[in-house]
């Protein structure tokens, strides 16, 4: 499984798909793809091999240059299109990928279900989208936080990407337990499951630690643990060759 984010200035699709395809090793049974181009967000997800989400998505719109790419290794609901991430909140504007397990998803679903929520996948990925959705909505605070407040009532493993369509001008990156290296261009950051997918592009990398949480821009970049204590990003140079 794994998960490629690209912020900058070049078109996301063909990165994110080359990335998907690097990733491939890991092993996944779905891959999905989400975009923002201008202010609508696509999404485009299926069962099966990244090839057959690049055959589906022939003649659709490919464009924006913000994305982010998932292979899937189904632990919450069967492998199939709709399980398949990106998974997006309630009201379709929040978007998510996510490596790793939500323990406690069962018990944040009721308490989401009561305050009517309706669920399109088995996943316990869409719960958590769901709940940013529902703490951004009801506490006074930005994206960012809404997503720390969020981390901070999960317990599992996850690396997760999360965009915004009425924000498409930043990507927010998290991980416990799940790996994620940043990628640093000059005006663009990449975001991967390894550094497989970026090192084509970049060789200065920030590997993430567990329970930080990145803000990315594609001329900024921002990281604090979930304790709210800003880090300060150590750049490592990568030595791999392709
Ligand atoms: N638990 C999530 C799911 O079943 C993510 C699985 C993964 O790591 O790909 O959808």
């Amino acid at each position: 499984c794994g998960i490629v984010g690209y912020i900058g200035f070049r078109e996301a699709w063909p990165i994110v798909i080359k990335g998907l395809k690097r990733l491939e090793y890991r092993g996944y049974d779905s891959a999905g793809i989400a975009l923002i181009d201008d202010d609508n967000l696509n999404i485009y997800k299926k069962a099966g091999k990244v090839q057959e989400l690049e055959n589906y998505s022939v003649g659709k719109n490919l464009s924006g240059t913000i994305g982010m790419g998932h292979t899937r290794w189904a632990t919450h609901g069967a492998p199939s299109d709709r399980n398949s991430h990106p998974h997006t909140s309630n009201n379709g504007r929040l978007s998510i990928i996510h490596n790793g397990i939500i323990e406690n998803y069962a018990t944040l679903k009721e308490e989401l279900l009561r305050r009517g929520h309706t669920f399109n996948s088995d996943t316990d990925t869409e719960v958590l989208i769901h709940l940013v959705e529902e703490i951004y909505k009801n506490a006074e605070v930005d994206l960012l936080e809404a997503v720390r407040l969020a981390l901070n009532e999960v317990s599992g493993a996850y690396a997760i990407v999360i965009m915004d369509q009425d924000n498409p001008n930043e990507l927010i990156a998290a991980r416990k337990g799940s790996p994620m290296v940043i990628g640093v261009g000059q005006g663009e950051y990449f975001i991967a499951s390894d550094a497989t997918p970026i090192i084509e592009y970049t060789k200065n990398v920030i590997y993430l630690n567990d329970n930080e949480i990145a803000y990315v821009k594609r001329d900024e970049l921002l990281i604090k643990r979930l304790d709210n204590v800003i880090q300060t990003p150590y750049i490592q140079e990568l030595e791999l060759q392709l």
